[in-house]
């Protein structure tokens, strides 16, 4: 298995972090997991082409984890690959809908792309069929405790305390070749997630706030874990190698990341990373 962090950053507009995003090379397959503001430019950089993903998969629906999927799908379509295979929680299918379906965001532009006579023609020269289907993603709503089985990998996704009851948010962990990987989504932390996390060869948790900073809000503080809480966490659960991601603005700053790197060594044995973008990693 291999692991490519594309987007390391929040919603806020960050230069050198995109939102949400991960590559999972595993068995004869590359996942997708999230898709926010920037992956899909951090996708083309690290080398691979829309038409690579076999799977795409959505961990919660906040803009942050799935601002370029519409992209995505768009640009693998203009390219003439397959439909893109696609797996997230409610409302996965009403949002795809929403950009893709006839009266959808994106139907103005596919009516254009599919009707103009010149549009056609430029399609026909670049080897395309007519009449030009539009793109459809083929979406499967996952509802935890969901398996996939790929191929030569496994999935389990379980469900996360984060935004409840808006939005459905789910963890991830992937099995290859004797090697886990855990894709915690944003998580607050709860005995089934140390469950899923056990023993993991590598866990991707996002680290949002700091444990010294005070929480806006008690429910806030009881979702987004600090580091230290999510280190032992990891020391807890036998973790082998613990990434923290989702970074903020105000922490990108060397001085606090070096005081994370001091502190989580304090309490957690394992191999530590701070994430950053196009990160190659194998656990
Ligand atoms: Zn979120």
């Amino acid at each position: 298995m291999k692991v490519t962090l594309l987007g390391t950053g929040s919603p806020e507009a960050h230069v050198s972090r995109a939102s949400s995003g991960y590559l999972v090379e595993a068995g004869d397959d590359t996942l997708l997991l999230d898709c926010g503001g920037g992956i899909f430019d951090r996708l083309l950089q690290s080398g691979r082409t829309p038409g690579d993903v076999t799977h795409l998969v959505f961990s919660h629906l906040h803009s942050d984890h799935m601002m370029d999927y519409a992209r995505l799908v768009h640009a693998r379509w203009d390219s003439g690959a397959d439909n893109l295979d696609v797996w997230g929680p409610e409302p996965l299918a009403e949002v795809t809908g929403r950009y893709f379906g006839p009266d959808g965001a994106l139907s103005f532009d596919l009516v254009a792309r599919t009707e103009l006579p010149q549009s056609k023609k430029v399609w026909q020269a670049r080897g395309g069929a007519l009449p030009r289907p539009w793109p459809e993603p083929r979406v499967t709503e996952m509802h935890p405790p969901f398996l996939i089985n790929g191929n030569g990998w496994t999935m389990r996704a379980i469900q996360v305390l984060h935004a409840q009851p808006y939005l459905t948010c789910l963890g991830f962990r992937i099995e290859a070749g004797g090697k886990s990987v855990v894709y915690a989504g944003d998580s607050g932390h709860s005995a089934e997630l140390e469950t899923l996390i056990e023993g993991a060869d590598l866990l991707i948790h996002w680290c949002y706030r700091l444990s010294h900073e005070p929480a806006p809000d008690p429910a806030f503080e009881a979702t987004t874990p600090g580091h230290l809480e999510t280190a032992r966490l990891a020391e807890r659960a036998g973790v082998k190698y613990l990434v923290l991601t989702h970074w903020r603005v105000q922490h990108d700053r060397e001085e606090i990341l070096s005081r994370v790197r001091e502190e989580v060594a304090d309490c957690f044995s394992g191999r530590f990373s701070i994430a950053q973008d196009l990160a190659e990693i194998v656990p």
